[in-house]
């Protein structure tokens, strides 16, 4: 009687058991693919430099020719250990791919998070290693270039367990889009294209989550397309980016995925009388500097503190 008891024990145990099994591998079948609900991605576009490229129209006078309702989402400045992991999992959640221009000394204190979003399919670009208050136009052009290479190096560890003489993304953002020609030459001869940005979420201004994804709804309505900045360093965005996504599918946006590639990628120039819109931010804030006044009450919040001149220090 008492192993009768035991063995049908043992089967409710079993039968349980594999249960729980279906019921957890159900689950995870549920949560990898990605279905029609979710925002996904549209199409993968490689981005070539051969001899350099330089796009985003906030700095240079061309972009990616994308159509009318598709954007690229770009996150500067991680990973950052309260952040980037919410980041990721608004993405992995919508079956998005983004891309990420790293600092390089935070990459290599967060490594696991860099070989998550490599995992997760997007694409590892690079930022600098150290993002100095003083962009790389406060440097020399030695330690510039120093600077630039280390964070290649670093990014490259970190993501893939190994750094060879060139990166193996050639995408580069300048901090602050503070470029200068002899760094935009000496990139172009290594092949590396130089991101700006067509419109960005201010997301270095405080501001809800609410009034975030708000703003850059209304930035993306007036403009239709473009490469989104944002920073996967602040809570502010982290905590939008779940319903941010959902409006993007609500509103018909589709997400390109740039990855690099051999061939250009096709272009499109900046209308009639473009001016650069961060050149203008970047003199003012060298000029505060030099002058050491406090900022004026009424400057815009791009004017008031441009991107990553105060950058996040996670
Ligand atoms: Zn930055």
């Amino acid at each position: 009687m008492l192993v009768q008891i035991l063995k049908r024990r043992q089967r409710m145990v079993l039968a349980q058991s594999l249960a729980f099994g279906v019921i957890l591998a159900l689950s995870r079948a549920q949560a990898a693919p990605c279905t029609q609900e979710a925002l996904g991605v549209s199409r993968v576009l490689e981005v070539g430099a051969s001899g350099g490229l330089q796009i985003g129209l906030k700095t240079y006078p061309r972009s990616l020719a994308l159509v009318d309702h598709e954007i690229v989402l770009t996150f500067d400045d991680g990973p950052a250990a309260g952040t980037t992991p919410k980041v990721l999992d608004a993405l992995a959640k919508e079956c998005v791919r983004a891309t990420f221009f790293l600092v390089g000394r935070n990459a290599e204190a967060l490594p696991e998070l860099v070989k998550r979003e490599v995992a997760d399919g997007h694409t590892v670009a690079h930022h600098t290693y150290s993002h100095p208050d003083a962009t790389m136009r406060g440097l020399t052009d030695g330690a510039a270039r120093a600077d630039i290479s280390r964070g290649f190096q670093a990014d490259d560890l970190a993501a893939y367990g190994e750094a060879t003489a060139s990166p193996r993304v050639r995408f580069f953002r300048f901090p602050g889009f503070a470029d200068t020609p002899e760094l935009v030459n000496w990139l172009s001869t290594q092949n590396i294209a130089v991101f700006g940005a067509d419109l960005w979420a201010s997301d270095w201004t405080l501001m809800t989550a609410d009034a975030e994804r708000d703003l850059v709804l209304d930035r993306l309505d007036k403009e239709g397309r473009g490469i989104v900045l944002f920073h996967d360093t602040k809570q502010q965005t982290a905590a939008m980016l779940p319903s941010f996504l959902q409006e993007l599918k609500k509103r018909g946006y589709k997400i390109v995925h740039i990855i690099p590639g051999s061939a250009p990628p096709p272009l499109r120039d900046a209308p009639a009388g473009w001016v650069s819109a961060t050149e203008k931010i970047i003199a003012e804030v060298f000029a505060r500097r030099r002058s050491q006044k406090p900022q004026s009450p009424g400057a815009s919040p791009e004017e008031a503190t441009p991107p990553a001149i105060v950058p996040a220090k996670p």
